[in-house]
């Protein structure tokens, strides 16, 4: 085994893991606050369910090209993502 288990990480709070979601999704999140952001998905219902929109957001977009996204789409998911935020608090 390579990873040894010698103690949980701590799991990053709601706001942070929001903060990280896009290098998350990137995979350029080192390999402890990788760790710890997965710690807290997997205690955070609101969390993982939010991943899976950014996933697929994230897939939607993909197919559009990069710079193709029109202004509006672009205005339309940073509102959704700032709403999302101030219902976390
Ligand atoms: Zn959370």
């Amino acid at each position: 085994m390579i990873f040894r288990r010698r103690r949980r990480p701590a799991p990053l709070s709601c706001q942070e893991l929001v903060e990280l979601v896009t290098d998350y999704l990137e995979g350029a999140l080192d390999e402890q606050t990788r760790a710890r952001f997965e710690a807290h998905l997997a205690d955070c219902d609101g969390c993982s369910e939010y991943i899976e929109q950014m996933r697929e957001t994230i897939r939607l977009v993909g197919r559009l090209g990069k710079g193709d996204l029109p202004p509006q789409a672009r205005a339309k998911f940073m509102t959704a993502f700032e709403d999302w935020k101030t219902e976390q608090g």
